[in-house]
């Protein structure tokens, strides 16, 4: 069903400006009380980041990835038939991967229809707090009058600038990622946050070499060292080659004649295919006429929001990666429909709003993580040395007994509890299945579940899940 070219009425009762992750599920949210619902999305392709160029075409090639492994341990188990390094072909893959993303753009398309949603297409402008001017790709231009305006425009990679490292513009970012039609030989990685860890991974487990370049001595220094120092450790272990404390300072070689070096403040020299900057992401906020208006940003230009999400300008919320809390995908689901319960729903919704407290999160690393709650610094920060306590356990899991020493992943997973009551304030644990195990603990963290209630939990055996339900 194709967008709407024009408004379809005098006024709506609220417009979302982005179709990806929270704008979708926000104004579908409003559409089912009954209220008159615009969205408009720039690309015309709906999803967003999460759909079209991260959580799910990522997880996709981290199963690839998984696969791989897989097959490098099959003769292990005993099969004859699987050997030699596993062959990914990329170039026919990456087709049916795409194939699939359309498909759910179209059922996206389809359900804000199905709920009442009138989808626009084109870039959207806040002329007041009232009026959003669409843009449509032919260059047409209406305004949509509203009561409401949600700012879900998202956000996009950070790349330096050629006056900063001349040549970084050969690089490509997490969007060219999901654009590559071949498999590089040889890549560079900047950065050491989740997208660097992820990508990295799924190049090294296809059997590209990975180099890694990162300002401090661990990848994802924002999580507890246990998971630091295991992932990084184990990264090495499987040939990632790591070059610490380095910053890029120079890229030469264009990309269309042959490889690229890129040069960093060590004096290292890398020759490699691809350049990937990961060093984060940053709002979409420009050209949204968000600073005309007097909508306070923070010094990252991220959209400042209160609790509820308004932004500094009645009328005005903001939701999901733009207001640069968690940048989360059900982060900015929930925020979006709870939202619109609020603002629209029945009365025990009138108070609706998202706790960004104790938020679950994994890293689709190889082997994967899930954290909830404080690391053990943040936790000794807040409660003190005396208050906190600590039960760790490092073990591998059974999976791995069949498999070659070199081939055998680490799994460490970590309590951090506080007081004489042992509340559990954080969850840590890398190991195979992280992934699938942290959402339950997730639960049980946001329950306020202390160390007894998880001893008095019967263990699932024989599982790696156990473990914390088991630690002394
Ligand atoms: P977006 O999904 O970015 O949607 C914003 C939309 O607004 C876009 O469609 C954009 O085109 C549109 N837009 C922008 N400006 C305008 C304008 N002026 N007018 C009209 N439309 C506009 N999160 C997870 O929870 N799990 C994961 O595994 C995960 N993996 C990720 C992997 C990668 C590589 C990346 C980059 C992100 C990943 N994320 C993951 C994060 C997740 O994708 C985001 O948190 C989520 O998409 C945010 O949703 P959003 O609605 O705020 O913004
Ligand atoms: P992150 O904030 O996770 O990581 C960016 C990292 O880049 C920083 O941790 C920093 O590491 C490094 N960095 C920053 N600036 C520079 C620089 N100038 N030069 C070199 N390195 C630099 O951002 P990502 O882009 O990886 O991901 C954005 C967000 O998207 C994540 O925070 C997450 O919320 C979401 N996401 C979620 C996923 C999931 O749920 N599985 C997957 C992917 C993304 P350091 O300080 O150590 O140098």
């Amino acid at each position: 069903m194709a967008p709407v070219t024009k408004p379809s009425q005098e006024k709506y009762d609220v417009v979302f400006l982005g179709g990806g992750s929270g704008g979708v599920a926000g104004s579908r949210r409003a559409a089912s009380y009954g209220k008159k619902v615009a969205l408009v999305e720039a690309t015309g392709r709906l999803g967003g980041t999460c759909v079209n160029v991260g959580c799910v075409p990522k997880k996709v090639m981290w199963h690839a990835a998984d696969i791989a492994e897989k097959v490098r341990h099959a003769s292990s188990y005993g099969f004859t038939n699987v050997t030699g390094e596993p062959k990914f072909d990329w170039a026919s893959f990456k087709p049916k991967r795409d194939a699939y993303i359309r498909r759910l753009n179209g059922i996206y398309e389809r359900n804000l229809k199905n709920d009442g949603v009138e989808e626009h297409h084109g870039h959207a402008k806040l002329l007041s707090p009232t009026q959003v001017e669409v843009t449509t790709p032919s260059g047409e231009k209406y305004v949509l009058n509203t009561d409401l305006v949600v700012v879900a425009t998202g956000g996009r990679p950070t790349v330096p600038k050629d006056e900063d490292i001349p040549g970084a513009s050969q690089g490509i970012n997490s969007d060219g990622f999901f654009d590559l039609e071949q498999q590089p030989k040889r890549v560079a990685v900047v950065g050491a946050g989740y997208i660097a860890v992820e990508l990295a991974g799924v190049f090294n487990t296809l059997g590209s070499e990975v180099h890694m370049i990162i300002r401090g001595d661990t990848v994802l220094r924002t999580f507890d060292p246990a998971i630091q120092d295991t992932l990084t450790n184990w990264m090495d272990h499987t040939g990632i080659k790591f070059h610490k404390g380095s910053k890029v300072v120079k890229v030469e070689g264009e990309k269309s004649q042959g490889p690229l070096t890129v040069f960093t403040d060590k004096g290292e020299k890398v020759e490699v295919d691809e350049l990937l900057w990961a060093i984060g992401r940053h709002a979409n906020t420009e050209g949204v006429g968000l600073e005309e208006l007097g909508v306070k940003l923070d010094d990252k230009g991220d959209v400042v929001t209160d609790e509820y999400q308004n932004s500094s300008v009645p009328g005005v919320l903001s939701i999901g990666d733009v207001q640069g809390k968690a940048l989360l995908t059900p982060v900015a689901i929930a925020a979006g429909r709870r939202l619109s319960n609020r603002l629209f729903g029945p009365e025990k919704f009138k108070n609706d709003k998202l706790d960004y407290d104790n938020i679950p999160t994994v890293v689709f690393s190889h082997p994967t993580i899930g954290t909830v709650g404080l690391t053990e610094p943040q936790a000794r920060k807040k409660y003190g040395d005396e208050a906190v306590k600590i039960y760790k356990s490092s073990f591998r899991a059974l999976y791995f007994s069949m498999v070659e020493e070199e081939h055998k992943e680490p799994s460490v997973y970590k309590l951090i509890v506080v007081g004489p009551e042992e509340r559990v304030v954080g969850v840590h644990i890398i190991g195979l299945g992280s992934d699938e195990v942290m959402q339950g603990f997730g639960v049980a963290v946001k329950m306020g579940a202390t160390k007894e209630d998880l001893d008095n939990t019967v263990a699932i055996h024989p599982t790696s899940a156990e473990e914390l339900v088991t630690l002394r």
